[in-house]
């Protein structure tokens, strides 16, 4: 079942590694998503602006986008390579600044509860298919969203970004969460008049917790993290967006300007769905690596091994237990992996000493301040460059670094309390970044 015993020990040791997937540019499944699918979250995005300005002051200023600055990354750069080997130009995608939700949760949960009103409000003939959508914040549609519950399990950022909008919209919120999420979530989302449920065990159980309680709610709807086609697309529709601030800085993505994307990934949707988009953008001239915990690399183990049956992190003896709460998942989403086995590039593990050097440097260089799950992506040029994998990678598709885009997604951190950020900050042990 696992292509190879090397890998297994390698991945049982928690020594930081990178997997290149065998599969990547082979074609999709039959059923996958359609560009169609992508560009009709985009457009419910962006006709939902006018109500997303109106439900959120701190939207104002974008006229009601949730979207987030690309940022040249020179310092950071020079702080982590030879300025004598010339590596590409690096950014970083700032979702850790995604207004509302403060995470990049906000791409897929906003997208997810605003399909669901619409529909909704469009059953029961508030608005039709396309119309104004600042009605879904009219009395009578609040009055109707009341008589519906929106679900979800969440490690923490999920659960903020589908509960704040559905609160917002005036659904009842319930948000499942592991015992151990952090406690500024949980008093934030009920400051908001949402409902916390406590679950003892990981993530996966507090998902379960979820859906259990909405099968046997009438209108409750569940957001499902490992398999949900609204959430991926709502992730998929941030490649458009990026693509325009690449090329308003001047970065053209072909064959001799290739375009490298470093995600972290838990359950999968977030780097998957943009991993999604910017293929159906960038074709084979984007690479996008994903980042996971070495103690969580639930989507390296699950391509690994085929996605014939699902094979979570705790089958080959991993314990799932890292302070990247984001990432914390054992076993990857069931609709995005059969996606990402012919289209994520590769996969590196990152330990949580690195995670926590990597947000000293990060603050340092850039004046940016991620929470642990946040920064995983930063070590990718490094393993891409330093790597022997890295390099095989590099010759194998013939691609020269030297006039590459690097694109550090950053995922989350904006939202996280002062004393957080203290407290993480303490646990950096030093300056520079080490891998491998
Ligand atoms: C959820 C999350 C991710 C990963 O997204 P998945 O959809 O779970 O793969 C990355 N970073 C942060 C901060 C997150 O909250």
């Amino acid at each position: 079942m696992f292509e190879s015993n090397d890998l297994l020990s390698e991945l049982r040791s928690r020594q930081p590694l990178l997997w290149l997937n065998p599969d990547a540019g082979c074609p999709l499944p039959a059923n996958a998503p359609t560009a169609d699918q992508i560009t009709e979250a985009e457009n419910r995005l962006a006709r939902c602006e006018p109500l997303m300005a109106q439900l959120f002051p701190e939207l104002h200023a974008s006229a009601g986008k949730v979207e987030s600055a690309l940022v040249p990354a020179d310092r950071l750069q020079s702080a982590l390579t030879d300025p004598g080997k010339p590596q590409g130009t690096w950014f970083i995608k700032r979702d850790d600044a995604l207004p509302v939700a403060g995470s990049i949760k906000a791409r897929g949960g906003f997208h997810e509860v605003l399909a669901l009103a619409e529909s909704i409000a469009i059953e029961q003939g508030l608005v039709d298919a396309t119309g104004d959508r600042r009605l879904l914040a009219s009395p009578s549609a609040r009055a109707l969203f009341a008589q519906h519950t929106v679900t979800v399990g969440s490690t923490g950022n999920l659960g903020l970004s589908i509960g704040v909008m559905a609160a917002a919209l005036g659904f009842k919120a319930v948000v499942h969460m592991s015992t151990d999420a952090k406690l500024w979530k949980k008093e934030r989302l009920r400051q908001r008049g949402v409902q916390v449920v406590e679950h003892e065990g990981d993530y996966a159980q507090a998902v379960a917790g979820g859906r259990a309680q909405a099968l046997a709610m009438p209108r409750c709807h569940f957001v499902d993290d490992e398999g949900s086609l609204m959430l991926f697309l709502g992730y998929a529709a941030a490649a458009r967006h990026l693509a325009k601030q690449l090329a308003e800085a001047g970065r053209h993505v072909d064959a001799e300007h290739p375009l490298f994307v470093y995600i972290p990934c838990g359950v999968g949707g977030a780097p998957g769905g943009i991993t999604y988009g910017l293929t159906a953008l960038f074709g084979p001239h984007v690479h996008c690596f994903f980042a996971e915990p070495v103690a969580s690399p639930c989507m390296l183990v699950q391509l690994a091994a085929g996605c014939a049956e699902p094979v979570s992190v705790y089958d080959i003896g991993l314990d799932n237990r890292t302070e990247a709460d984001g990432l914390a998942v054992g076993q990857a989403s069931y609709l995005v992996s059969p996606l990402m086995a012919t289209q994520v590039a590769g996969i590196f593990t990152v330990s949580d000493d690195d995670l926590y050097t990597q947000l000293h440097v990060v603050k340092r260089t850039m004046k940016i301040e991620l929470e642990p799950s946040a920064v995983a992506g930063v070590g990718g040029p490094a393993w891409l460059s330093e790597s022997a994998a890295g390099r095989d990678y590099l010759r194998a598709h013939n691609l020269d670094l030297s006039t590459a885009t690097h694109v550090i997604w950053t995922t989350g951190g904006s939202l996280v309390p002062p004393e957080e950020h203290r407290r993480f900050q303490a646990r950096a042990k030093a300056p520079g970044v080490s891998h491998g």
